[in-house]
Protein backbone atom coordinates (compact mmCIF):
# COMPACT_ATOMS: atom_id res chain seq x y z
CA UNK A 1 0.00 0.00 0.00
CA UNK A 2 1.59 2.83 -1.04
CA UNK A 3 4.87 2.97 -3.17
CA UNK A 4 7.09 6.07 -1.30
CA UNK A 5 9.07 8.39 -3.56
CA UNK A 6 11.68 10.89 -2.12
CA UNK A 7 12.81 14.36 -4.09
CA UNK A 8 15.04 16.24 -1.55
CA UNK A 9 17.78 17.71 -3.39
CA UNK A 10 16.91 21.15 -2.39
CA UNK A 11 16.15 20.76 1.33
CA UNK A 12 18.39 22.31 3.73
CA UNK A 13 19.12 20.67 6.77
CA UNK A 14 15.99 21.35 9.30
CA UNK A 15 13.76 20.31 6.09
CA UNK A 16 15.58 17.20 5.84
CA UNK A 17 14.74 16.39 9.57
CA UNK A 18 11.24 17.17 8.52
CA UNK A 19 11.54 14.66 5.77
CA UNK A 20 13.09 11.86 8.23
CA UNK A 21 9.79 12.74 10.79
CA UNK A 22 7.16 12.45 7.81
CA UNK A 23 8.74 9.42 6.68
CA UNK A 24 8.30 8.16 10.42
CA UNK A 25 5.29 9.13 10.83
CA UNK A 26 3.94 7.76 7.17
CA UNK A 27 5.12 4.22 8.74
CA UNK A 28 3.26 4.56 11.73
CA UNK A 29 0.47 5.60 9.50
CA UNK A 30 0.64 2.48 7.51
CA UNK A 31 0.38 0.35 10.44
CA UNK A 32 -2.68 2.39 11.98
CA UNK A 33 -5.82 0.56 12.13
CA UNK A 34 -8.06 3.79 11.34
CA UNK A 35 -5.95 4.06 8.32
CA UNK A 36 -5.96 0.18 7.75
CA UNK A 37 -10.00 0.07 7.89
CA UNK A 38 -10.12 2.91 5.01
CA UNK A 39 -7.24 1.81 3.14
CA UNK A 40 -9.24 -1.84 2.31
CA UNK A 41 -9.74 -0.87 -1.20
CA UNK A 42 -10.79 -4.41 -3.69
CA UNK A 43 -9.41 -3.64 -7.11
CA UNK A 44 -5.96 -1.44 -8.05
CA UNK A 45 -4.20 -1.77 -10.37
CA UNK A 46 -1.06 -0.68 -9.18
CA UNK A 47 0.48 0.87 -5.47
CA UNK A 48 -0.92 4.40 -5.40
CA UNK A 49 2.26 6.91 -4.72
CA UNK A 50 3.25 8.85 -2.17
CA UNK A 51 6.04 12.05 -2.98
CA UNK A 52 7.74 13.74 -0.28
CA UNK A 53 9.16 16.56 -2.28
CA UNK A 54 11.50 19.50 -2.52
CA UNK A 55 9.49 21.70 -4.82
CA UNK A 56 10.24 19.52 -7.69
CA UNK A 57 6.99 18.20 -7.80
CA UNK A 58 5.05 21.29 -6.78
CA UNK A 59 6.69 23.19 -9.25
CA UNK A 60 5.87 20.15 -12.02
CA UNK A 61 2.13 20.24 -11.33
CA UNK A 62 2.10 23.99 -10.86
CA UNK A 63 1.39 23.90 -7.36
CA UNK A 64 1.46 26.86 -5.11
CA UNK A 65 4.83 26.87 -2.98
CA UNK A 66 2.86 27.31 -0.26
CA UNK A 67 0.36 24.07 -0.86
CA UNK A 68 1.57 21.98 2.58
CA UNK A 69 0.10 18.84 -0.01
CA UNK A 70 -2.43 17.72 -2.98
CA UNK A 71 -3.36 14.58 -4.61
CA UNK A 72 -2.15 15.34 -8.45
CA UNK A 73 -4.48 14.87 -11.64
CA UNK A 74 -4.12 17.19 -14.10
CA UNK A 75 -2.46 20.47 -14.35
CA UNK A 76 -2.62 22.90 -18.07
CA UNK A 77 0.43 23.22 -19.39
CA UNK A 78 2.14 25.19 -22.15
CA UNK A 79 4.48 23.36 -24.46
CA UNK A 80 7.58 26.21 -25.60
CA UNK A 81 8.99 24.11 -28.70
CA UNK A 82 5.40 23.87 -30.40
CA UNK A 83 3.98 26.90 -29.00
CA UNK A 84 0.76 24.87 -27.94
CA UNK A 85 -0.99 24.42 -24.18
CA UNK A 86 -1.73 20.88 -23.01
CA UNK A 87 -3.35 19.02 -20.44
CA UNK A 88 -0.55 17.19 -18.09
CA UNK A 89 -2.35 14.41 -16.48
CA UNK A 90 -0.83 12.16 -13.83
CA UNK A 91 0.10 8.34 -14.92
CA UNK A 92 -0.36 7.30 -11.41
CA UNK A 93 -2.42 7.38 -8.46
CA UNK A 94 -0.46 9.93 -6.30
CA UNK A 95 -0.11 12.32 -3.33
CA UNK A 96 2.48 14.79 -2.70
CA UNK A 97 3.81 16.22 0.66
CA UNK A 98 5.38 19.52 0.47
CA UNK A 99 8.47 19.39 3.12
CA UNK A 100 9.63 23.19 2.34
CA UNK A 101 5.89 24.40 2.59
CA UNK A 102 5.38 22.46 5.64
CA UNK A 103 8.37 23.61 7.61
CA UNK A 104 7.41 27.20 6.66
CA UNK A 105 3.67 26.54 8.13
CA UNK A 106 5.29 25.31 11.13
CA UNK A 107 7.40 28.63 11.61
CA UNK A 108 4.36 30.62 10.69
CA UNK A 109 2.39 29.24 14.16
CA UNK A 110 5.53 27.76 15.77
CA UNK A 111 5.44 31.06 18.48
CA UNK A 112 1.55 31.51 18.99
CA UNK A 113 0.89 27.79 19.59
CA UNK A 114 2.51 24.50 21.20
CA UNK A 115 5.52 23.20 19.14
CA UNK A 116 4.02 20.37 19.40
CA UNK A 117 0.74 21.17 17.82
CA UNK A 118 2.29 23.32 15.04
CA UNK A 119 3.96 19.77 14.01
CA UNK A 120 1.54 17.68 14.21
CA UNK A 121 -0.71 19.43 12.73
CA UNK A 122 1.78 19.80 9.38
CA UNK A 123 1.77 16.35 9.86
CA UNK A 124 -2.08 15.43 9.29
CA UNK A 125 -0.97 16.76 5.74
CA UNK A 126 0.16 12.89 5.22
CA UNK A 127 -2.66 11.14 6.08
CA UNK A 128 -5.20 13.78 4.49
CA UNK A 129 -3.56 13.56 0.87
CA UNK A 130 -3.04 9.88 1.50
CA UNK A 131 -7.02 9.38 1.96
CA UNK A 132 -7.63 12.03 -1.26
CA UNK A 133 -6.33 9.19 -3.28
CA UNK A 134 -7.52 6.47 -1.76
CA UNK A 135 -11.38 8.29 -2.13
CA UNK A 136 -10.34 8.41 -5.65
CA UNK A 137 -9.08 4.98 -6.16
CA UNK A 138 -12.68 3.90 -4.28
CA UNK A 139 -14.53 5.51 -6.82
CA UNK A 140 -12.41 4.63 -10.19
CA UNK A 141 -12.05 0.86 -9.12
CA UNK A 142 -8.39 1.82 -8.90
CA UNK A 143 -7.80 3.35 -12.27
CA UNK A 144 -5.23 6.50 -12.45
CA UNK A 145 -6.23 9.66 -13.58
CA UNK A 146 -5.02 9.26 -17.12
CA UNK A 147 -6.68 5.78 -17.10
CA UNK A 148 -10.08 7.83 -16.95
CA UNK A 149 -9.43 10.38 -19.02
CA UNK A 150 -8.71 7.80 -21.99
CA UNK A 151 -11.57 5.64 -21.41
CA UNK A 152 -14.28 8.81 -21.26
CA UNK A 153 -15.06 11.26 -24.35
CA UNK A 154 -15.87 13.92 -21.71
CA UNK A 155 -12.44 15.30 -21.26
CA UNK A 156 -11.14 16.97 -18.63
CA UNK A 157 -14.50 17.02 -17.21
CA UNK A 158 -14.79 13.52 -16.26
CA UNK A 159 -12.41 14.38 -13.49
CA UNK A 160 -15.28 17.08 -12.48
CA UNK A 161 -17.74 13.91 -11.94
CA UNK A 162 -15.43 11.97 -10.33
CA UNK A 163 -14.86 14.51 -7.15
CA UNK A 164 -18.95 15.19 -7.55
CA UNK A 165 -19.35 11.12 -6.73
CA UNK A 166 -16.56 11.30 -3.77
CA UNK A 167 -18.41 14.43 -2.55
CA UNK A 168 -21.76 12.68 -2.35
CA UNK A 169 -20.23 9.90 -1.40
CA UNK A 170 -18.87 11.47 2.02
CA UNK A 171 -21.98 12.91 2.75
CA UNK A 172 -23.06 10.76 5.18
CA UNK A 173 -19.98 10.97 7.38
CA UNK A 174 -19.65 14.87 7.99
CA UNK A 175 -21.15 17.46 9.67
CA UNK A 176 -23.25 20.19 8.03
CA UNK A 177 -20.83 21.98 5.86
CA UNK A 178 -21.32 25.93 4.51
CA UNK A 179 -23.32 25.24 1.28
CA UNK A 180 -20.55 27.20 -0.85
CA UNK A 181 -17.52 25.35 -0.11
CA UNK A 182 -17.86 22.82 -3.42
CA UNK A 183 -15.84 19.91 -1.79
CA UNK A 184 -16.17 20.74 1.98
CA UNK A 185 -17.54 16.65 2.81
CA UNK A 186 -14.72 15.39 1.20
CA UNK A 187 -12.09 18.17 2.64
CA UNK A 188 -13.45 17.42 6.35
CA UNK A 189 -13.93 13.66 5.93
CA UNK A 190 -9.68 13.95 5.06
CA UNK A 191 -9.38 16.48 7.20
CA UNK A 192 -11.34 15.14 10.39
CA UNK A 193 -9.60 11.12 9.63
CA UNK A 194 -6.46 12.35 9.09
CA UNK A 195 -6.71 14.31 12.09
CA UNK A 196 -7.47 11.26 14.17
CA UNK A 197 -4.60 9.00 12.76
CA UNK A 198 -2.32 11.43 13.56
CA UNK A 199 -3.85 11.60 17.10
CA UNK A 200 -3.84 8.08 17.69
CA UNK A 201 -0.33 7.91 16.98
CA UNK A 202 0.74 11.42 18.79
CA UNK A 203 2.72 9.96 21.72
CA UNK A 204 4.38 7.26 18.92
CA UNK A 205 5.47 10.36 16.61
CA UNK A 206 6.96 12.58 19.77
CA UNK A 207 8.58 9.97 21.33
CA UNK A 208 10.60 9.28 18.09
CA UNK A 209 14.38 9.96 17.56
CA UNK A 210 13.30 11.53 14.21
CA UNK A 211 10.72 13.99 16.17
CA UNK A 212 13.63 15.15 19.00
CA UNK A 213 15.86 15.41 15.76
CA UNK A 214 13.64 17.69 13.69
CA UNK A 215 12.65 20.06 17.17
CA UNK A 216 15.88 20.38 18.38
CA UNK A 217 17.71 21.55 14.08
CA UNK A 218 14.34 23.56 13.92
CA UNK A 219 14.70 25.36 17.46
CA UNK A 220 18.75 25.96 16.55
CA UNK A 221 17.68 27.40 13.17
CA UNK A 222 15.08 29.80 15.08
CA UNK A 223 18.22 30.97 16.94
CA UNK A 224 20.09 31.45 14.81
CA UNK A 225 18.22 33.55 12.50
CA UNK A 226 17.18 35.76 15.70
CA UNK A 227 21.39 36.27 15.98
CA UNK A 228 21.98 37.16 12.75
CA UNK A 229 19.32 40.19 12.85
ZN1 LIG B 1 -7.82 18.11 1.00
Amino acid sequence: MFDKYIESENLNLVEEKFLQLCLKTFDLILQNETFKSFAEVESMNEKPSIFFDDFTIVDFWNMPHDALGFQAVCSPKYDEDNDEDYLEIADKNMAVINIKGNVSSIKDIYDICEPEISILSALVTIPHEMIHVLQWIKETKGKTPIEMFDSSSKGELVFDDIFNNIEKKEKSFTLPSSENRKFANSEDFAENTGRKIIDQIEDKICSSSEYLSFVESFNLSLKTKVKLR
